[in-house]
């Protein structure tokens, strides 16, 4: 996978400026969030664009949390 020069959703050029995003990601059930994640963010549309490291990186964190990672536990509402 390779970052793209331009947005796939809205054709804006990406930059090469990185943010550090908070992501979301579910997996077996188990919810999990990484924070201060690299990626470049579209100006236009917000999409983000991970390097094809960062996304092993997050494969590889998911496979065996550390125990010692924070915690949190969030309220799931119903739309009534
Ligand atoms: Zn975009």
């Amino acid at each position: 996978m390779t970052m793209p020069d331009f947005c796939e959703y809205c054709h804006t050029p990406l930059g090469t400026t990185e943010k550090r995003v908070t992501v979301y990601r579910r997996r077996h059930g188990q919810h999990i969030i990484f924070e201060h994640v690299p990626a470049r963010v579209c100006s236009r549309c917000g999409e983000r664009y991970f390097a094809a490291a960062v996304v092993r990186e997050m494969e590889r964190l998911m496979q065996a949390p550390p125990l010692t990672a924070p915690r949190l536990s969030v309220p799931v509402l119903e739309f009534a």
